[in-house]
């Protein structure tokens, strides 16, 4: 059933097409196989208006639309993650950062070239010892005779081989200020001393996230995300509306892989067989179904309703952590039921598109804010006292 946002469900329409036209089942599993998906779908998707919904409308776009953003992702997850992450790369990574923080000329130079699906970017915070406690960042920017120059590690870069520039989280003081000095820096993935590596994952196939070294990275002053006052400003700019929106991706995603899987789940039960009748009539098989499309709905209606607020600007610190808490923890469960309880041993098997769901769910709980930390987001935020 559609949701009752008529212009936002307008662009769910059109994702579906695009998938239906672009990445069919069959082309999946094979890409999916070669770990591997075709740069020229950023291409079709900005052809078919998908990239607009976060580019300003002065630099061609139709806005920053983030329920209609969120609807799309959710449409791509559940086909393929790997389109999710693909499409993230331009909106999330790149737009939505370059509308709200880039100075005016990097609006300019980045802008347009997003919308038409020319430039990708990835987005480089967590590092080999840093996870979840962000201000501990210690790859490093320091200004020398009018250029920046960025050395340290960045782990867990997804789509890294693929990007034109990396949105590279960077210490530009002393490691004590934590917060006080950090800075964002738009580096050029073919800069000299830019060295990526892939790390071999269990899921995401398609989507692939990479190490990546930064050796001394020497760049112009203007590659300073915000420029002057951007400098030592990061922390600001990864938190607010930035961190509503890193956590809301995440969700989106996870919410449209529980989708996929259980419309997958239920179209199977109604085709197995067993004990003389099809699976759907057994009362274990329909109540596991019954619980996952209930939590399911509980999920979208808590996803739309953060995307909503942050749309609007509306506080939502609270709304989307919990959002990403719940929608995660409860998408990977509701993939899991369907794979156990009603796929049963096909739901393990390659051939069914359930085993790449069930591979692609498990890290919806950690990335994007750990559902640990949304749980500290939240008491904390509500103000809950220690002692
Ligand atoms: C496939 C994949 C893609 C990713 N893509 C990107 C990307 O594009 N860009 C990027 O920057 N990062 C990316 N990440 C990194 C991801 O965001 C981190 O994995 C995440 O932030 C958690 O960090 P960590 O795994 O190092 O866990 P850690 O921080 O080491 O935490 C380990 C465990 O301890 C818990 N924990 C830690 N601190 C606390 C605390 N204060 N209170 C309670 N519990 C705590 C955590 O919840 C977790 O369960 C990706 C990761 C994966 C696996």
């Amino acid at each position: 059933m559609a949701f009752p946002f008529a212009e936002a469900e307008l662009y769910r329409a059109t994702a579906r097409k695009f998938l239906d036209r672009e990445c069919p089942l069959d082309k999946i599993a094979q890409w999916e196989d070669q770990d591997h998906i075709p740069r020229e779908l950023i291409c079709k998707m900005a052809d078919a208006g998908l990239l607009a919904v976060t580019v300003p409308e002065e630099f061609g776009g139709m806005g920053r639309q983030v329920l209609a953003m969120s609807i799309i992702l959710e449409e791509f997850a559940a086909r393929w993650s790997a389109v999710a992450g693909l499409y993230n790369m331009s909106v999330g990574y790149g737009s939505l950062h370059m509308g709200s923080k880039g100075t005016r000329e990097q609006q300019a130079q980045y802008l347009p070239k997003l919308l038409r699906g020319e430039i990708l970017f990835a987005y480089g915070l967590s590092e080999p010892d840093v996870g979840a406690d962000l201000a501990a960042v210690k790859t490093c920017v320091r200004r020398e005779r009018g250029k920046v120059v960025v050395k340290g590690a960045k782990r867990w870069t997804s789509g890294a081989a693929m990007a034109d520039y990396i949105l590279v989280l960077a210490r530009s003081g002393d490691l004590a200020s934590r917060r006080q000095n950090l800075s964002f820096i738009i580096v050029p993935r073919t800069a000299p001393g830019v060295g990526i590596q892939q790390l071999p994952c269990m899921g995401m196939r398609g989507g692939p996230t990479y190490d990546v070294r930064l050796d001394n990275v020497e760049l112009e002053e203007s590659m300073i995300l915000g420029g002057e006052a951007g400098w030592n400003n990061g922390w600001s700019m990864l938190a607010g509306p930035s961190l509503e929106i890193e956590k809301l991706t995440p969700t989106m995603i996870a919410l449209g892989l529980a989708k996929g899987a259980l419309a997958e789940a239920w179209e199977y039960s109604q085709q197995r067989l067993q004990g003389g009748k099809r699976i759907c009539g057994h009362q274990a098989v329909r109540h596991v179904l019954a619980d996952a499309q209930t939590q399911w709905k509980a999920c979208q209606l808590m996803a739309y309703h953060g995307a909503l607020k942050v749309e609007q600007n509306i506080e939502s610190a609270v709304d989307t952590s919990m959002a990403k808490l719940f929608v995660s923890e409860s998408c990977k469960n509701i993939v899991l039921s369907c794979q156990q309880y009603v796929m049963g041993a096909y739901g393990y098997a390659k051939g069914f598109q359930m085993e790449r769901f069930v591979r692609d769910i498990l890290v919806f709980p950690i990335v994007g804010g750990s559902v640990a930390i949304q749980r500290n987001n939240i008491a904390n935020l509500m103000k809950l006292p220690r002692e």
